[in-house]
């Protein structure tokens, strides 16, 4: 069975005070999780080592970067290297979130040196892809996923992109409330592991968590989560309450 995400994307949000209470109240609630279930918290980099001491003793839980930087290092003031992440114990990374790409242009190119330099630092990399509403509309959503995917994973051996969490987020349901129906997210959860099983075999695809992310809460995640092809959820909005979050990572599907 492939692992189980409820992952947390904080996005630019919250005091450190707040997140500590926030971390510490779903703390309090000792979810029970199974084998291969993980609740991941993408919190912003100043916050990245404090998460990391709150959560450190809780098994399956973890903490990402919202980021990294697409260069090894140097002169580039601002940024955040993969092995400075990687040096603080954090073991996941966001690559290619729709909000990168669309205010910071980060393209498909771009997020291949993203990518490379996470896995060459020991980051799993939670690489979001999907399409905007109009390319929904006139239904080329498949198309454009497929592409997004080819163009920034496939050039990874199968042993890495075996390392890889690959999240759907269409971008016409993030933050919008607008939720893609479950059908929606199986169906596109399905052809995008059609297309990981016709590049790199069926054992590895199946292998390889696809979280769903677009106004995931409390309310709709048992439905969505409960699909044969999603496996979690990339969550803004909702995890920012304690409560939504503690029910979104208990409605993860079971492993066991
Ligand atoms: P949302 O954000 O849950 O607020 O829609 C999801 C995301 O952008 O990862």
């Amino acid at each position: 069975m492939r692992k189980q995400i409820a992952a947390a994307n904080w996005k630019m949000n919250l005091t450190l005070e707040e997140g500590l209470k926030l971390i510490n109240e779903i703390l309090e609630a000792k979810i029970f999780m199974e084998t291969k279930q993980e609740a991941v918290f993408a919190v912003p980099f100043p916050y990245l080592i404090g998460i990391e001491n709150a959560i450190a003793k809780t098994p399956n839980f973890y903490v990402a970067a919202q980021n990294c930087a697409s260069e090894k290092q140097g002169a580039y003031t601002g940024e955040t290297s993969a092995q400075m992440i990687n040096s603080i114990n954090i073991p996941y990374v966001i690559i290619g979130h729709s909000e990168r790409r669309e205010y910071y242009h980060e393209t498909n190119k771009i997020l291949v040196k993203k990518i490379n330099l996470a896995l060459a630092n020991n980051l799993m990399p939670i690489f979001c892809c999907g399409e905007s509403f109009e390319i929904r509309q006139s239904d080329n959503q498949n198309g454009y996923v497929q592409k997004q995917l080819a163009e920034s994973l496939f050039h990874l051996s199968a042993e890495e992109i075996s390392k890889t969490v690959i999240a759907y987020e269409p971008i016409w349901a993030i933050g919008t409330g607008l939720t893609a129906s479950s059908q929606q997210a199986q169906e596109m959860h399905a052809h995008i592991r059609k297309v990981l099983a016709n590049k790199y075999g069926s054992v590895t695809a199946e292998n390889i968590s696809i979280l769903y992310g677009g106004s995931v809460k409390a309310a709709n995640a048992v439905d969505i989560f409960s699909q044969p092809d999603v496996d979690g959820g990339l969550v803004g909005g909702a995890s920012l309450n304690a409560n939504e979050f503690i029910t979104i990572i208990k409605s993860l599907k079971k492993t066991q």
